[in-house]
């Protein structure tokens, strides 16, 4: 077994001591007797000294032209491409996804850089005409300052990228509190932007629970822009902190995601689509597939064939060749789900498939959920409406289009959905009345891509979105600037500027 990485926070350029003095272990979730990371446990001491730190490098970073700042972020997508492999492998470890997924997460840090490195030299902003003769009107986007980043496990080093590229590319500085579950993948994207020639104390990292680590940050002064990808629970907690200080805030939580299945769709391609949407990243992505709407024509035969390629996923270690599901990430998430697996039997739903935790050869020692099933759900069942970010699918029925959307729309959130349908005014329909911020057709529920906008509509988000190139309005303000040439005085709305 490879030898445990301890890490200490990252401050002003140097490794730093948690004041606290205790340390986090994190362990493979696909064999927990390996130990894989010690990060220290850090307070509000230490979150303050990352403030400060970062409060220190923003003038600098500010002053720094964005063409120069973009070259970095170019820089450092090089040299992930060059890391590639090894930081997948060290993702796997951490947090269990299969080496084919991690690879991906790790190209979307690249892709995200590569974009916000080309923005480096537009940045747009507008001139536009005065009403007043002599006189020109433009605007500018400018950095806040500091920057409180707080991300999740499940996608451990796109996600600090999608906040990290655009932050710094709009001459922001950062604190980062990565998942308590996945510090390696944080640090190592960290660690490549400052391979990469990122000055000291741009980007900190403060590795800890959310309460003690990552609280701190959203209270304090000094930080402008707070963005937060996690649960909506703490999604809310956090929205009202940040609000309290008038903070540029996005909030990106949960998701309950819906794939309509129409009885004219090609089946097989269905069936693929859900497949993955469902059980890729064993369940635990905020789009994963959670519902599948069947138009009763299809029901039988759709349930039949999922079932069959479902049974035949292997489960084990993302490392190994031919593993298609791995762990889900902790003791604590795994127990939650089965208990969701419970509810959904004691509501009256019929568990087709899995329903229970597998402990038997490569699962032996880690924490594995079959692949679960559920047919017969109805639209209110708490299955049906709770987001349980773990392998588990619920199968609905519907009688066509319209009572399709009403069953995707009815859940508290609204991140993503998708139609699978050879019906394009069906396609074009659902376009419209899917109420998510993401709606696919032909595709399953999960795919994004870093230059198009990512985020969801009611408990999913707060109106703002990660990716694309609407995330420049979380790290930038616009400036609106003014210039008269005139060598009098002109009065907007009064003069008229003959
Ligand atoms: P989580 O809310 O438990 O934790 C997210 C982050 O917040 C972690 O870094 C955690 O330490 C921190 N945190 C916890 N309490 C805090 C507090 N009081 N103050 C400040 N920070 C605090 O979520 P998770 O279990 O890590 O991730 C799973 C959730 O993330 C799911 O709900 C999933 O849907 C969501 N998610 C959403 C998106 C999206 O873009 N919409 C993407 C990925 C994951």
């Amino acid at each position: 077994m490879p030898e445990p990485i301890t890490l200490k926070n990252w401050i002003g350029g140097r490794w730093s001591e948690s004041s606290s003095g205790a340390t986090l272990e994190r362990h493979n979730p696909a064999d927990t007797r390996e130990l894989v990371a010690r990060v220290p446990a850090s307070n509000a001491a230490d979150a303050e000294a990352a403030l400060a730190a970062a409060a220190a490098a923003y003038p600098g970073w500010k002053a720094t032209p964005a063409p120069r700042r973009a070259e970095i972020l170019f820089r450092a997508a090089q040299l992930l491409v060059e890391r590639k492999e090894a930081y997948a492998a060290t993702m796997t470890r951490e947090m269990g996804k299969v080496l084919e997924e991690t690879r991906g997460d790790v190209q979307e840090a690249v892709d995200m850089l590569y974009f916000m490195a080309g923005e480096g030299r537009r940045l747009y902003g507008q001139t536009t005409p005065s009403e007043l003769a002599n006189k020109v009107c433009m605007t500018t986007r400018a950095p806040l300052g500091v920057a409180a980043l707080i991300t999740p496990w499940n996608f451990p080093m796109a996600i600090p990228s999608w906040k990290l590229a655009p932050c710094l590319l709009c001459g922001n500085t950062a604190v980062l509190k990565p998942a308590e579950d996945t510090p390696l993948s944080a640090m190592n994207f960290v660690q490549t932007l400052t391979d990469a020639g990122l000055p000291p104390g741009v980007v900190n990292v403060v590795f800890g629970r959310g309460a003690e680590a990552g609280a701190p940050l959203v209270t304090d002064a000094r930080s402008r822009i707070v963005s937060f990808t996690g649960s909506t629970a703490v999604g809310r907690e956090v929205g009202q902190k940040a609000a309290a200080g008038f903070k540029h805030c996005n909030l990106e939580m949960g998701g309950k995601n819906a794939i309509i299945v129409l009885d004219d769709a090609d089946l097989e391609l269905a069936v693929d689509g859900c497949l993955w949407g469902a059980f890729g990243t064993s369940g635990q992505r905020c789009t994963a597939t959670s519902r599948i709407i069947l138009q009763r024509g299809i029901h039988d035969r759709f349930l039949a064939a999922l079932e069959k390629r479902a049974r035949g996923l292997k489960l084990g270690n993302g490392l190994a060749a031919g593993v298609q599901v791995g762990p889900v990430v902790n003791a604590k998430q795994m127990q939650r789900i089965l208990d969701y697996i419970a509810v959904g039997q004691g509501e009256g739903a019929r568990l087709v498939l899995g329903g229970e935790r597998v402990t038997s050869g490569d699962c032996a020692h880690g924490y594995f959920v079959a692949p679960t099933i559920f047919a017969g759900v109805k639209p209110k069942m708490r299955i049906a409406q709770e987001e349980i970010f773990g392998p588990v699918v619920s199968l609905l029925s519907c009688e066509g289009l319209e009572d399709a959307i009403a069953i995707a729309n009815d859940v508290p959130y609204g991140l993503s959905s998708s139609l699978y349908t050879a019906n394009v005014n069906a396609a074009f329909r659902a376009l419209r009345d899917l109420d998510t911020g993401i709606v696919y057709v032909n595709a399953p529920t999960i795919g994004a891509e870093v230059h198009l906008p990512f985020g969801g509509v009611r408990n999913t988000g707060n109106g703002h979105r990660e990716s694309g190139l609407a995330t420049l309005e979380v790290y930038s303000e616009w400036k609106t600037m003014y210039v008269d040439f005139s060598g009098r005085l002109q009065r907007a709305q009064i003069d008229t500027g003959e």
